[in-house]
């Protein structure tokens, strides 16, 4: 079914909202789930207080492509988000998918099992559709702390960023790995995950301030054997954002915590920006505003694609992290 997929048809920007259930912890503080979910729209009941501390009740309604509620798997996830976009990447098409929302949210649950399902369905076309035409896949795994570009697949080698006179970015010296087998991508993405920076405080905590971008480039050489140099045919790319709620961390006390929140700050500002203006087709495309949106450049000139999956907590507890969530997904729509 996928073989007859024509770019056309396939929106160029799509924004989702996934909902994950409520947790024991939540349940134990007798939080309520503030989220009604409806097919395209949801309602956030939030509680307020008037003056006198009687309490209120408030509606805010949005409205999305579609809403992923808390009975949805990560199967059907990836059906309603990348599934539509794997076949053009063989049509000159960069696509890419972004999961944003706060720490806890549900971003690494939701993109983790994305990738592999995608290089299992780039693969099955690879062998059959495009049998013996010559295309190739690559998978590369870096990160972007404070500013600053990390290897994943390479013991988190420092790297730095190029541009060539087309425009293209390059990052130099980033290991690209071919593969032929989903195994091989499986054991790839496990080897990245664990090179995350995890500090001292602990794994969440750290890479709660990263953003983890995984890159599936598939190329093709010029007479579609494999004697002559590959290029670059299209492009998937999944990116774990940083907690939105991070971009807040511009007060704290530690000066190390406050640069990186305003580094997140910037570049969560800046990929909203770059996305409204590729939806409006703008000619200008403010790239430079952050690295984030810098290393994604060529993503966004040309024929591209952007999935965003808001992920949103449903506890009362989350209800300003996750109005803020809704209200950032409402912008990009
Ligand atoms: P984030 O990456 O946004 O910080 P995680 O993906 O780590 O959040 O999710 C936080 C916790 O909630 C994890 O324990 C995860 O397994 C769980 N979780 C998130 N989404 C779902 C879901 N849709 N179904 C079940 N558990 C979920
Ligand atoms: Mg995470």
């Amino acid at each position: 079914a996928a073989d007859n997929v024509k770019a056309s048809n396939v929106a160029k920007i799509k924004v989702v909202v996934r909902k994950r259930p409520i947790n024991k912890r939540e349940l134990a503080k007798n939080e309520e789930d503030i989220i009604e979910t409806f097919s395209n729209s949801l309602v956030v009941h939030e509680t307020k207080l008037k003056v006198d501390l009687t309490e209120y009740l408030e509606k805010h309604e949005f409205v999305f492509d579609a809403v992923l509620n808390e009975e949805v798997s990560n199967d059907e996830v990836y059906r309603e988000t990348v599934e539509p976009i794997v076949p053009i990447i063989f049509q000159r098409t960069k696509a890419t998918c972004f999961a944003y929302g706060q720490t806890g949210s549900g971003k690494t649950y939701t993109m983790k099992p994305l990738p592999l399902k995608a290089v299992r369905d780039i693969l099955r076309l690879m062998h059959h559709t495009y049998r013996n035409q010559g295309f190739q896949l690559f998978v590369s795994f870096f990160e972007i702390y404070g500013g600053k570009l990390f290897d994943l697949l390479s013991d988190r080698k420092k790297l730095c960023m190029r541009e060539d006179g087309k425009q293209q970015v390059c990052i130099v010296g980033l290991q690209e790995y071919r593969v032929s087998e989903v195994e091989t991508v499986k054991e790839l993405i496990e080897r990245g995950n664990a090179t995350r920076s995890t500090g001292t405080t602990g794994a969440n905590e750290e890479s709660s301030r990263s953003h983890a971008i995984l890159q599936l480039t598939v190329k093709r050489s010029a007479d579609g054997s494999e004697t002559k140099p590959a290029r670059v045919v299209g492009k998937l790319s999944f990116i774990d954002l940083a907690g939105s709620e991070r971009g807040a961390d511009t007060t704290d006390n530690d000066k190390q915590t406050r640069m990186e929140g305003a580094e997140i700050n910037k570049s969560l500002l800046a990929l909203k920006e770059c996305i409204r203006a590729l939806d409006n087709d703008q000619g200008h495309i403010p790239f430079r505003g952050s690295k984030l949106t810098e290393v994604l450049r060529d993503s966004f000139v040309g024929n591209s694609r952007t999935v965003m999956i808001s992920c949103i907590s449903p506890n009362a507890g989350s209800c300003e992290h996750t109005l803020n969530t809704l209200r950032y997904a409402d912008r990009v729509k």
